[in-house]
């Protein structure tokens, strides 16, 4: 087979198509550093952001499962104030009674059980 052979216009825009490539490689490996670059940046936020958001997160569900509890055991005598559960242990059993922590209003004291739910 024989060489197929080249005019002038072909080898001057081989010439052309071999620098335009050598250019574009160069390009190519800036490019790849510059990416390498911003994703650790990016990545970094992310990083930040997450840790923000979840700290939120946690608040927000602590405080929602705070005001959950006081919403439940709100006082019915003063409205402000939170009934807490005050467990005495006596020799054979155990007792308890809420106490409003606003207006100190007890509620009659029954027998506990482990089923007895409230806010300490
Ligand atoms: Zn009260």
């Amino acid at each position: 087979m024989s060489k197929p052979r080249m005019s002038g216009a072909d080898i001057e825009l081989f010439e052309r198509l071999k620098r335009d490539n050598k250019i574009l490689k160069k390009q190519v490996a800036a490019l790849r550093r510059e990416i390498q670059r911003l994703d650790y940046d990016h990545i970094d936020d992310l990083v930040k952001s997450q840790e923000e958001s979840g700290t939120t997160e946690e608040k927000i569900e602590y405080k929602s499962k705070n005001e959950r509890e006081r919403e439940q055991w709100v006082c019915f005598e003063c409205n402000k104030g939170i009934l807490k559960l005050v467990i005495i242990n006596k020799p054979n059993e155990k007792i308890y009674f809420r106490k409003c922590d606003n207006c100190g209003k007890r509620t009659r004291t029954k027998k506990y059980t482990k089923d007895v739910k409230g806010i300490e």
